[in-house]
């Protein structure tokens, strides 16, 4: 069964295709662009993320919790504590996330099937009215073709309209099959 790693559902997007569009930030990205807009979206893979604005310092309950002792926190710089990467960008437990009550910490990527990424382009349909649809981005809207090209398939009935937005850099082979049933 084709699963996409996605890192964000947007609905109700007006600024990323015509009309009114539901949003699929696909993970992934060849690149490495320093001015990135989405960075936690480069990795084909899920990540850690920090919201430094939302963390109050606690008793840094997230250290505690961290198996990897991958927490420290620090006194200067954006945020009361600071992570080491290469620990987190390994970790599937993600313990850290349990103990963090402000949100400051969330989990970046989680596998879809089509059906589920079906379920919510279908909660979302009725508002996108004749010009809108779904808008794959990214990340790299085509880097995962086979799950990115599976629901682009199926959204192009009917009511739907599927746009793409990618730096461009994938097989042709990938772009022929996203591009042949959205716009990019
Ligand atoms: S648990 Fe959350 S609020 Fe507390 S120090 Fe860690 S990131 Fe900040
Ligand atoms: S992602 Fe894993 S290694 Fe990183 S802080 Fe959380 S629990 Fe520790």
């Amino acid at each position: 069964m084709a699963k996409g790693l996605i890192f964000d559902i947007q609905g109700y997007s007006v600024h990323d295709g015509p009309g009114t569009r539901t949003l699929i930030f696909l993970s992934g990205c060849p690149l490495r662009c320093a001015w990135c807009a989405n960075p936690e979206g480069q990795k084909i893979r899920h990540s850690l993320m920090y919201k430094p604005q939302l963390c109050t310092g606690c008793p840094r309950r997230c250290a505690d919790a961290c198996p990897a002792h991958a927490i420290i926190p620090r006194s200067e710089g954006e945020g009361l504590v600071k992570f080491d990467r290469r620990l987190c960008d390994t970790c599937d437990s993600m313990e850290c996330l349990k103990s963090c009550y402000t949100r400051a910490l969330q989990r970046s990527g989680r596998w879809y099937t089509v059906d589920e990424v079906m379920a919510v382009l279908n909660r979302d349909r009725d508002y996108w009215g004749p010009e809108g649809g779904v808008t794959l981005s990214g990340g790299n809207g085509s880097l995962p073709r086979r799950c990115s090209s599976a629901a682009v398939n199926r959204s192009s009935a009917p009511v739907l309209r599927a746009a793409g937005t990618s730096c461009g850099l994938c097989s042709k082979k990938s772009r022929s099959t996203c591009s042949g049933s959205s716009s990019m």
